[in-house]
């Protein structure tokens, strides 16, 4: 409950938005899909600053990107046209795998990302496919990479405008586990790899839900550099995933738990990109 608010204000640019937050940092919260601000409790706030009317509601094909608006929705990212033809089913069959139709309506990526939830598949899938940050700030605009926007302290955070989808053909998996279809993830594990022929150029291992933030597994991706992509691939990441794996304990599992689903994740994830490219 934010029973002290005394403002409830709609600006109609980023620029106003960031002027208010700026205003008073400590009594204002910005407002998106409202999932997590409607449940905050806080006497501090006095000020909501919702993002509605900024204009970050749309998806937009550039020369090399594709830039979608921070307000834009989980479902209404997950059914759009242009992720579609770009990611195929990527973004469709995992961001299904978030709550209800009804909450992923609510959901914007901008509010999924900003607050820095462990859980966030949503982050967790914007960081296999390689996306960044346009964020709006005391700096003007700047493009920053998901893990640079959380060095920059709370208390002078930019407001991110966009999400940046590099213009890439890889190929792209994603698992999450839960206890059930509506709980958060136990641990989500994204997969993204770049194939010459058979050949690994390239790839993006991201776990997240450890409980921790979402975070590459740097290490198995150099492991993975000129591996020919066979059918012992999948075991082969299970194995380096299981051995490379950094998690934690909460009340939901145990981080040994958590390092043996990340390996089974992983291996499911590298089958399914095998069943495309085999
Ligand atoms: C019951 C339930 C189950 C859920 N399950 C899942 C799940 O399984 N997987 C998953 O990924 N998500 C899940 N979510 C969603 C997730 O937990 C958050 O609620 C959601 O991502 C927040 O997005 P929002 O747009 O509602 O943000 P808001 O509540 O509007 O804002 C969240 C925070 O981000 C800040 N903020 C918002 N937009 C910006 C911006 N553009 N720039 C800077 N700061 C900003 C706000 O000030 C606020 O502090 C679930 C939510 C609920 C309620």
């Amino acid at each position: 409950m934010l029973p002290n608010v005394k403002e409830f204000i709609r600006p109609e640019t980023v620029q106003e938005a960031y002027a208010l937050l700026e205003k008073n940092r400590k009594a204002t919260v910005l407002l998106a899909g409202g999932t997590i601000v409607s449940q905050m409790r806080s006497s501090n706030i006095e000020t909501i600053v919702d993002l509605r009317k900024t204009g970050l509601d749309k998806i937009v094909q550039k020369p090399d990107e594709i830039a979608a608006g921070a307000m834009v929705t989980a479902e209404q990212f997950r059914q759009d046209r242009l992720i579609a033809d770009r990611y195929g089913d990527f973004f469709y069959d995992s961001f299904g795998l978030i709550g209800n139709w009804q909450l992923r309506n609510m959901i914007t990526l901008g509010g999924s990302i900003a607050p820095r939830l462990g859980w966030s598949d949503i982050t967790t899938c914007l960081m296999t496919v390689g996306a960044s940050l346009l964020v709006y700030g005391q700096d003007d605009y700047q493009t920053l990479c998901i893990g640079d926007y959380f060095q920059i302290p709370s208390s002078e955070r930019p407001i991110i405008t966009h999400i940046i989808l590099p213009d890439e053909d890889w190929r792209y998996a994603f698992y999450r586990f839960a206890r059930s279809a509506f709980d958060i993830a136990t641990l989500n594990m994204g997969i993204a790899m770049k194939l010459n022929d058979r050949r690994i150029v390239s790839s993006r291992i991201v776990c997240g839900s450890r409980p921790m933030f979402p975070a590459r597994m740097e290490s198995v991706e150099e492991s993975l550099v000129d591996l020919n992509f066979d059918e012992q691939t999948p075991g082969i990441v299970r194995s380096l995933v299981y051995d490379n794996f950094s998690g934690g304990s909460n009340m939901i599992a145990s981080s040994e738990y958590r390092n043996h689903l990340a390996s089974v994740l992983a291996e499911r994830a590298v089958k399914k990109i095998g069943e495309i490219i085999l």
